[in-house]
């Protein structure tokens, strides 16, 4: 496998090239268009590697299914009363649908208005206490005890979150978020800041291939049902507006980052993490697509061949 993996490495290469790293978040702007890497953990704990596995960046919207899984077992299904399980069809920070339908709820917790209401609705008694929940729980799900927040990226988040701050305090208006708005938003920009590698990923795909028991302990990290909703999800919003394609052309559980990651679940087979900082227009990695693809062809991973 390992053979397999740097063969991949070397010939995705040159997709690197394409496409453009995200600036919308400036600090994001400075990462290294020309990395690549790719990890995977089987259900034995098996870790395969190849590129640039060593590389830390930033979590983003790959942290919205596990944010979830934290949220639901704090209180239950009841999540879905404030945010629903339908694929949007609109970019990842739209607002469009949400101000023409008014009180309606976000359409599914991969946009960013649906991870917004779900960080808003992690408990604990303050804003310090949520956030280090947050963090104890992904440093469970990705076997990571290290695991920390780009402090750099996340005031940057901050400073040109004004987006997100549209979405937060309509959802705020029509009271689909019940909690202090900018106590959530600060939340949910610390949360996508938290720093990872290719393996983290991995791992945190392993957990969830695994049916949320982790491959290292055998220890039962979330509810099965939930890491069954999270896979679901993953599989029909993961992607953004090009969940549909990914589904067809690669066809395994999957989220993306703007920092250019994704991490896929392939149930009861293994977890996969990449990273590839330059994005297509739909804000998905364009080489990390490539080798996810490659890997599933030559493998035959693809939940549906
Ligand atoms: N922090 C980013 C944002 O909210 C996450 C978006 C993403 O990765 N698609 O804009």
């Amino acid at each position: 496998m390992n053979l397999l993996l740097k063969k991949i490495i070397a010939e995705t290469k040159k997709y690197t090239k394409e496409g453009n790293v995200a600036t919308y978040i400036p600090e994001l702007g400075r990462m290294d268009r020309n990395i690549s890497g790719v990890s995977i953990v089987d259900m034995n704990n098996n870790i395969y590697s190849a590129g640039d596995t060593d590389v830390k960046f930033t979590i983003q919207s790959m942290s919205k299914p596990i944010a979830l899984l934290l949220a639901l077992m704090d209180n239950g299904e009841k999540v879905f009363d404030k945010v629903g399980k339908e694929p949007s069809g609109d970019s990842f920070n739209s607002l469009k649908r949400l101000a023409t339908h008014n009180t309606e709820i976000p359409f599914n917790p991969m946009v960013n208005a649906g991870a917004i209401v779900v960080t808003s609705m992690i408990k604990g008694n303050s804003k310090e206490e949520k956030f280090n929940r947050i963090l104890n729980f992904f440093k469970k799900m990705t076997e990571n005890s290290d695991l920390s927040v780009n402090m750099d990226v996340f005031n940057s988040e901050l400073k040109t979150g004004d987006k997100n701050r549209s979405i937060g305090y309509f959802l705020k208006e029509n009271n689909i978020i019940e909690e202090d708005v900018n106590d959530s938003l600060e939340n949910y920009f610390k949360q996508c800041s938290i720093e990872v590698t290719c393996t983290d990923l991995a791992y945190l795909g392993a957990t969830l291939a695994n049916d949320g028991v982790s491959v290292i302990t055998n220890e039962r990290i979330v509810p099965s049902r939930y890491a069954t909703i999270a896979k679901a999800l993953m599989f029909t919003c993961g992607m953004y507006d090009d969940s549909g394609k990914f589904a067809l052309e690669v066809g395994i559980p999957s989220k993306s980052g703007v920092s250019g990651g994704v991490f896929s679940a392939i149930p009861n087979k293994m977890g996969i993490g990449v990273i590839g900082p330059s994005l297509d227009k739909k804000g998905n990695s364009i080489v990390g697509i490539k080798i996810l693809s490659e890997i599933v062809s030559e493998k035959k991973l693809s939940l549906f061949s």
